[in-house]
């Protein structure tokens, strides 16, 4: 559902954004894009550091870059070790299959995870593991005596398949980047280790939660076996993300990242914009949050009946706007077209890109392309539209 609804947007945005038109006087339309964390372009710092970065051959361990990247990782994350693979969706393949060594054996996730929702079941064609998912609570958590029912059920009887893993997402994308609290980590890993399982952890926007938090990274992970994070969504990197995790486990990741065709060469390239993305990840997430909280803030003031806020929900980098007395796309769809009225008003067009996010509700995310002055105009030019929303 919520994938027909995104593509249909897509389709709707792709046209007057890729020509990049102008408003009708001529000037070119302004442009804030909050579809995802996704759409960031590597700046110019970023494409010096790839253009400059030192190479070797990453497959016989000989690429300066990748190693630094991995080093530097492994000691921001507490873990022993981890590896550079190209996506986060590998890298959780490759956890999955790293810790379920059982053909058929059981995971246990939310059920709205994007392990779950948005990557083609890889754990199941690739990996041949059993998914059990779990219905997602509001704050993007499991509930605990649900998965100790799962747990019991599976290690007490050999009707059951045999449970080998729970998986968890921080921040929790569904729910629009809520952040996990670490106790509640802690007894996910208490019960974890009640029944012989491991945990790992999707941390696509693991440095998000971390901000969020005023934690290092290390003190989320610590409750994890394995971790995964990834550097082209917050992080602004155009490719890559990491598998960390103990000694042993990385090494056979390695393995399992050969067999999956993850193996790359002068990698480097682009490790180094990887590093660039966590050098200042600190301060430009935090940016990002505190400009998602002015949004929803500023929305919430504009008080219109067409579109709901809760700011207290708005955690990171993400606002979910619930929409009501019209449709999403129809939102959507306003918010992107460029009018006579808010070129006289604003000075000039401003396009602003969003998905629906299911039929009740849109999703804003921030990212580095999206300065708080941007912010800003997204916020007067959603004003326009729900003021001609509202006329008779
Ligand atoms: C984006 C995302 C992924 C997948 O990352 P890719 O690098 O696009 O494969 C996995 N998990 C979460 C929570 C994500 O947001």
């Amino acid at each position: 559902m919520f994938r027909g609804l995104a593509r249909a947007a897509a389709q709707r945005h792709r046209v007057p954004w890729a020509r990049g038109s102008g408003g009708r006087a001529g000037i070119p339309a302004h442009v804030v894009d909050l579809r995802s964390d996704t759409v960031t372009r590597p700046g110019p710092a970023m494409r010096r550091a790839m253009a400059e970065a030192d190479v070797g051959d990453d497959d016989y361990g000989e690429d300066p870059t990748v190693r630094e990247l991995q080093e530097k990782a492994a000691e921001l994350l507490g873990v022993g070790q981890t590896l550079f693979v190209p996506t986060n969706t590998m890298a959780n393949l490759i956890s999955v299959m790293g810790h379920c060594r059982r053909h058929g054996s059981q995971l246990l996730l939310g059920q709205e995870c994007h392990l779950h929702v948005y990557e083609q079941g890889g754990t199941a064609q690739v990996a041949g593991v059993h998914s059990h998912p779990l219905p997602d609570l509001p704050h993007g958590t499991l509930d605990l005596a649900e998965l100790e029912k799962v747990l019991r059920r599976s290690q007490g009887s050999s009707y059951h398949p045999v449970c080998e893993l729970i998986c968890l997402e921080n921040t929790h994308s569904s729910s629009g980047g809520r952040v996990l609290p670490l106790d509640y980590l802690g007894q996910v890993r208490l019960l974890a280790r009640n029944y012989g399982v491991r945990v790992h952890l999707d941390g696509a926007r693991l440095m998000n939660a971390a901000v969020a938090l005023g934690v290092p990274p290390s003190s989320i992970v610590q409750y994890c076996d394995s971790v995964s994070l990834c550097f082209s969504k917050g992080l602004g990197a155009p490719v890559g993300a990491l598998v960390g995790g103990p000694k042993d486990f990385i090494e056979e990741a390695w393995r399992l990242r050969k067999a999956l065709g993850g193996g790359m060469r002068q990698a480097g390239v682009l490790a180094a914009a990887a590093l660039v993305g966590l050098t200042d990840a600190e301060e430009r997430l935090g940016q990002d949050h505190r400009n998602a909280q002015r949004f929803a803030k500023g929305l919430r003031e504009l008080a219109s009946p067409f579109c709901s806020v809760d700011p207290s929900t708005v955690e990171t980098n993400m606002v979910m706007v619930r929409v009501a007395g019209l449709r999403p796309e129809e939102l959507c769809r306003r918010l992107q077209a460029v009018s006579a009225e808010e070129e006289a008003q604003l000075g000039r067009g401003v396009r602003v890109l969003l998905f629906p996010w299911t039929e009740y509700s849109v999703r804003a995310v921030w990212h580095r392309d999206v300065s708080a002055q941007d912010t800003e105009l997204a916020l007067r030019k959603w004003e326009l539209v729900l003021k001609q929303l509202g006329r008779p």
